[in-house]
């Protein structure tokens, strides 16, 4: 962080603090909060972390879970709790995402506000709302960010054995369990400083991996047997689901994470999509391999962004018209996608 010593001072005294992170939390998005929550907790602020909407249900094992202040459209009460807390913060993070249009109704309140606003990020392109930034597109995960901030706090004493624990599930989804090109010798580092701390690789990647409903099995061998396309001349692999599909199969928020990465999976694909019904907009998600950027793509056409090789994105149009328009667009990368 470059004004390091002015943060050091900002978080000197306890504070009420308030931690927004992106619509539908992943688990660096949660973990990053949660972990963060609990470091400033040690040292006496008053802390709420708010989602801007629910999540998934293989992340509500993460310690300190059951404080999140989860908006949601079925529960609207939590709206007003959320404005006061924000407009009573003194600190507010906002935690793996950089622009105040990915939390909704959250964004307008903190744009209103006069508390001071840190941004800890590692996502492509940021806007440029805060006062102290510890944003590193270089980086992995935000989880991972949190970790070197603390670390140049000195104080990674105080990371204990549910900040490590909060911080390891971030790292480990965001590298795709240490495998994706984000993947250097620094997250190994932190990887291996967290689990010294108290970090249990085994049982977090259980907690995240592998307690699938049945349900949500087999609405991934549906997409892979039925939805699963593949267009040779655009390497590239496409899955759709419609509210219908999505209902037959009870899909619950977070089922359809991971889909997109089957994909890429295919040998020769380049780019993989998911396209799925979220009922008030079609929602995209964007894999690549190498140069081809689904950046550039996710926000010239979806209104989205993210990382190089994963973004995501939004369409107002139906599902069929999205699919559509997506047709539409692959000649313009025809040749980007066949290149090497
Ligand atoms: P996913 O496809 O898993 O939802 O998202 C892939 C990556 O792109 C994540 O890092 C996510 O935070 C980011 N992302 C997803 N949707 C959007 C979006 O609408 N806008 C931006 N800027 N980033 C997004
Ligand atoms: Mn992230």
């Amino acid at each position: 962080m470059k004004n390091l010593n002015a943060f050091k001072s900002l978080i000197s005294k306890p504070a009420a603090v308030v931690i927004v992170t992106h619509f539908k939390p992943d688990a660096d998005a949660l973990g990053s909060s949660l972990g963060l929550a609990a470091f400033l907790k040690k040292s006496g602020h008053q802390v709420s972390v708010i989602t801007p909407s629910d999540y998934p249900d293989f992340l509500t094992w993460m310690p300190g879970n059951e404080t999140v202040l989860a908006l949601s459209k079925e529960n609207p009460a939590p709206e007003a709790q959320a404005a006061a807390l924000i407009a009573q913060a003194e600190i507010i993070f906002c935690l793996d995402f950089s622009s105040l249009s990915r939390i909704n109704s959250l964004g307008d309140m903190i744009r209103k506000t006069t508390a001071t606003k840190v941004l800890i990020d590692h996502h492509l392109e940021p806007e440029s709302f805060a006062s102290y930034e510890q944003w590193d597109p270089a980086s992995a995960s935000t989880a991972g960010l949190i970790f070197e901030l603390i670390e140049e706090l000195g104080l990674q004493d105080q990371i204990d054995a549910t900040i490590a624990t909060c911080l390891y599930a971030g790292l480990m989804t965001d590298t795709g369990s240490f495998k994706h090109n984000n993947t250097r010798h620094r997250e190994f580092e932190i990887a291996s400083a967290l689990v010294s701390r108290g970090a249990n690789p085994h049982d977090i990647a259980q907690q995240i991996y592998d307690t699938n409903s049945l349900e949500r099995l087999r609405l991934t061998g549906f997409v892979l047997s039925e939805k699963l396309v593949v267009l040779p001349e655009y390497r590239t692999a496409y899955m759709t689901l419609s509210q219908d599909e999505l209902k037959k199969f009870g899909a619950q928020t977070g089922d359809t994470e991971g889909l997109v990465n089957y994909g890429l999976s295919i040998k020769g694909v380049k780019m993989a999509v998911l396209m799925y019904d979220r009922k008030e907009e079609i929602k995209l998600s964007f894999r690549s391999l190498g140069n081809f950027s689904v950046n550039e793509l996710a926000r010239k056409h979806f209104e989205g962004g993210g990382h190089k090789n994963a973004s995501g994105g939004q369409s107002k149009l139906s599902l069929d018209e999205t699919l559509k328009k997506l047709l539409r667009i692959l000649p313009e990368y025809q040749q980007q996608l066949n290149q090497d």
